[in-house]
């Protein structure tokens, strides 16, 4: 079994972000290159899930039918660059509701462990804001920092947890993940 996998965070990271949340398939659009990237690791032999909070299901603010429609407009643009997205995980929850799936929590990434039968050590988890590099960090990830979506802020707070690796976007991070890998491999 191929477990050679990349977490990827939604919001922020594949797609531009709001404060106002993306609520509908018209407000999800692609960060330039972040679609390429993904078809880029899955060219190198990595598959692709995705772990993202969407409390905006919890607050009311839209429904599954939206989550579903914006996630089919995701996977269509991936495809026609190519690439694919294995497994989207999300939390539907607010942080009242208290669950186990909410990022820095690390349910959601405890779940895909237990689905794609990953070891967290070669695993890297990328993400735009602090608690995506904590739930990651919690379950030994190597954590990965973008600097799109609310990266750049993420990065001005501080508090990343060790290691945590910063890169310019998703592109930047495929490029550099893969360029590292495979100095690795032909070392061997
Ligand atoms: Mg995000
Ligand atoms: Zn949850």
């Amino acid at each position: 079994m191929n477990r050679k996998l990349v977490i990827l965070d939604r919001d922020g990271v594949i797609n531009a972000d709001s404060d106002a949340f993306i609520k509908s398939p018209d407000e999800w659009v692609a960060i330039p290159g972040s679609l390429e990237a993904i078809a880029r690791l899955n060219q190198s032999g990595y598959r692709v899930a995705i772990a993202s909070n969407q409390s905006g299901i919890g607050r009311g603010l839209f429904d599954m039918a939206a989550l579903n429609a914006m996630h089919q407009k995701m996977n269509r643009a991936v495809a026609a660059v190519g690439g694919r997205i294995d497994a989207v995980f999300f939390c539907p929850h607010t942080a009242e509701d208290q669950c186990d799936c909410r990022k820095p929590r690390p349910g959601m990434l405890q779940q895909i462990i237990d689905r794609f039968e990953i070891d967290p050590e070669d695993t890297p988890v990328v993400g735009d804001s602090l608690r995506d590099l904590q739930a990651g960090a919690a379950l030994g990830f190597p954590v990965h920092l973008v600097l799109t979506g609310k990266g750049e802020k993420t990065l001005k707070e501080g508090q990343l947890p060790e290691g945590t690796v910063v890169h310019k976007d998703l592109r930047a991070f495929a490029l550099e993940f893969l360029a590292r890998h495979q100095d690795r491999s032909a070392a061997q």
